[in-house]
């Protein structure tokens, strides 16, 4: 009797269990109505015009014609959008700002001033931009699928997707000469899209805002709301007399879009609804509660740290130079967006016990697939095994964050690594290389390394690699990195390292551009004979960061086969199809202009003024408004973008969009599809959307479209920019 109670008492827990999942996860559902980030394939299912939308799913995306999509293009990692039949494309001064940092000096101070070309004749090539706009899609998860099987060793596994992938990319690019082809993972392990893209490498620029517009309120107000910042600017699309993508020529014209927006400087108000199309970098909300928990505890304070300590000594160098400031500017804004976005989610993880919940979850999705025989066969162990690689990778983090970090803290290091790697891959078949150094990357790698000369300054160079040589030499004995031990053998360890940075910093040559473009164009017996000390230590770290990468592929093939059983088994449970993750691919999202309450007893609205910028300005950086924009806001000189009911000048916009990382500088459209802001960044409580987006507190940020005529009128005087848009 006893015994059947105790039975019937684990059933009923278990059925509660399900039953409160259940409960929980439909109430959820309501208030997370508008959560996803929809890949094309998914467009044409969605009414939005019950989203308050004029436009069709079709007007966005129609197969074989003309659609919204064809003005979005991706830059680099971030959005834009075209806004003239000339070429001419809208997009986040953050996204541009290393063109603008490429062409500053001293003297010639863009960074600070701003950048306007009058005319065609003086925009500026931004070199390393390139634009893509998506051609086509296909879904290909059965020809990469098809190359695996259950029985593979998984480091196999990890290295045949690879290697159809590239195939695949290698016989498209063949048959479409002049386009890039991408394999995208939808589903980890699951489902896979191939996109084929134009592909434009002439990119200008033509108006980058001051500083004091474009970052205002830098770092302070990053990730933040209430913002006024002008996070625009405007560049150009070339292409050969003919049309076709062609590189930097100055015989090149305008590129023609299939395409363009229409701006309206009208804007939108409060309730309105809008949606963005745009290029979001990653999201992992399918990931489990072991990931979760190792972003938490262990990568992502880890880096945090790191990177708060490299912002400050950066900044300290360069406070007595602008010249350095400027050199070392980029780095310092790209690790502190990071810095802080790991700050908010660790605080956001915190306050919404986001751990807990999905172990909670995880708890009722176990007890879903004991429930019945056939789901327990073939779902039983996932959630273990998911576990168990977790488990081996926490207690590895130490060893692997040191030797990830230690390439990437100094440019040196890296420039020695790669003429290194480069000599050894380029003599293998061009399938078979590590991606970078494939023939259609090469020169995009080379170019890439030729900016990193550009901003190298080698004392904090130095800084940093003593600093990561340290950490090195601190790690257990089980984690030992032999090339490390070889530099601090015997004696004193500071000295040691210091001895070895003074000698190899002193005679090294690969801070010469020219030198370090000819050392890639050597074979690996050449290379052993240039004696250089950071090719040397290249050489030295090479068998550990090979290891490595051994080991991130084996774990590689285990997550793709776990994480499939994951989503299917999770789908079943929630009797739902998942949205893929963002990954880098076109998708579009939808909502409305939106304020929210960010803690207990606060309010936000979601239009911020011109008012905001003057009462927020100081003499001092990044509050140092220019005067020329003071001077308008007191004239009252706000032309046709004034707000009627705030009578002021737009600012920023706030909305309940679904967007992360990458979608910097997508459009924001209201429901006619005509642009009427720039999508730039998140509120604070929202960069914990990478993890779980609500409806509570996940906020966008947009430039409003009239801020940015406004600036371009009348402060830049850009008129014939206004003309091109048709805004005039
Ligand atoms: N400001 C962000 C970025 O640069 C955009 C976002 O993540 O929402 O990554």
């Amino acid at each position: 009797m006893k015994k059947h109670h105790s039975i019937i008492t684990s059933l009923q827990q278990t059925m509660i269990r399900i039953f409160i999942f259940f409960i929980l996860f439909s109430t959820v559902n309501l208030s997370i109505a508008d959560e996803g980030m929809y890949p094309l394939s998914e467009i044409h299912k969605l009414n939005l015009k019950a989203k308050g939308l004029k436009v069709s799913s079709k007007d966005i995306y129609n197969p074989g014609n003309v659609g919204i999509i064809d003005a979005i293009v991706n830059i680099g990692g971030c959005t834009g959008s075209f806004i003239s039949p000339d070429g001419l494309i809208i997009t986040n001064h953050h996204c541009a700002f290393s063109a603008v940092q490429q062409i500053s000096t001293k003297e010639n101070d863009y960074i600070t001033n701003g950048f306007l070309a009058k005319t065609r004749e003086e925009e500026i090539p931004a070199k390393g931009f390139s634009v893509r706009i998506v051609d086509s899609y296909k879904d290909v998860s059965k020809e990469i699928l098809g190359a695996v099987n259950d029985t593979m060793d998984l480091v196999a596994r990890t290295k045949a997707i690879d290697k159809k992938i590239k195939e695949i990319i290698a016989e498209i690019e063949k048959q479409n000469t002049g386009k890039r082809a991408e394999v995208s993972e939808m589903f980890t392990g699951k489902s896979y899209m191939l996109f084929i893209y134009t592909f434009l490498k002439d990119v200008r620029a033509v108006y980058i805002p001051p500083r004091a517009i474009g970052e205002f309120g830098g770092e302070f107000d990053n990730w933040v709301w209430p913002r006024h910042t002008g996070d625009f600017s405007f560049i150009r699309a070339y292409a050969a007399p003919d049309g076709s993508p062609a590189e930097y020529s100055p015989s090149n014209v305008p590129y023609h879009p299939k395409k363009y927006l229409k701006v309206n400087p009208n804007g939108v108000n409060e309730n309105d609804p809008v949606f963005i199309l745009g290029y979001p970098g990653r999201t992992y909300r399918h990931r489990s509660s072991y990931y979760l928990n190792f972003e938490e505890k262990i990568r992502m304070p880890y880096v945090a740290d790191l990177f708060e300590w490299e912002i400050m000594t950066m900044e300290n160098t360069g406070k007595s130079d602008r010249a350095i400031a400027i050199k070392l500017d980029g780095k310092i804004k790209g690790l502190a967006n990071t810095m802080k976005n790991y700050r908010g989610k660790l605080q956001g993880m915190n306050r919404l016990h986001l751990v807990d919940n999905k172990r909670e979850e995880e708890k009722a999705l176990q007890s879903f697939i004991e429930a019945n025989p056939k789901r327990k066969q073939l779902y039983g162990t996932v959630l273990e095994e998911l576990g168990r690689i977790y488990d081996e990778l926490s207690s590895r983090a130490n060893y692997e964050l040191t030797l990830d970090y230690l390439l990437q803290s100094s440019g040196m290091l890296n420039f020695g690594y790669t003429v290194y790697e480069a000599a050894r891959e380029l003599k293998k078949p061009d399938i078979e290389r590590i991606g970078s150094y494939m023939d259609r990357n090469f020169t995009r790698t080379k170019e890439s390394l030729q900016m990193s000369e550009d901003n190298y300054y080698e004392p904090i160079d130095k800084i940093f690699l003593r600093e990561m040589i340290m950490q090195a030499s601190r790690l257990p004995q089980d984690m030992r990195i032999p090339a490390i031990d070889s530099i601090i053998r015997g004696g004193d360890v500071e000295n040691a390292v210091n001895q070895f940075l003074e000698g190899a910093y002193k005679s090294s040559k690969l801070n010469d551009k020219t030198f370090l473009m000819d050392a890639l164009t050597k074979s690996p017996e050449e290379i052993d004979r240039m004696n250089d000390p950071f090719i040397e230590f290249a050489k030295a770290l090479y068998p550990s960061y090979q290891q490595l990468r051994e080991t991130r592929q084996r774990r590689e093939g285990a997550l793709s086969k776990l994480s499939a059983l994951y989503v299917d088994v999770k789908e079943q449970f929630q009797k739902k199809d998942f949205i893929p993750d963002a990954n880098s691919t076109l998708r579009l999202t939808f909502g409305k202009i939106e304020g929210y309450s960010p803690a207990d007893a606060l309010y936000s609205s979601p239009i911020t003024t011109v008012k905001g910028i003057i009462e927020k300005t100081r003499s001092e950086e990044p509050y140092n408004t220019p005067q020329k924009l003071i001077d308008l806001y007191k004239a009252k000189n706000f032309g046709r973008y004034m707000h009627k009911k705030l009578k002021d000048v737009p600012v920023a916009l706030l909305y309940n969009l679904d967007t992360t990382g990458g979608n910097s500088g997508s459009p924001l459209l209201n429901a006619n599809g005509e642009i009427v802001g720039v999508n730039f960044d998140r509120a604070y409580g929202a960069t914990i959307n990478d993890y779980a987006w609500s409806e509570d507190y996940s906020r966008s940020i947009a430039v409003d479209i009239r801020y940015v005529l406004w600036v371009t009128e009348k402060f830049a005087g850009a008129e014939h920019l206004l003309k091109e848009m048709g805004v005039n």
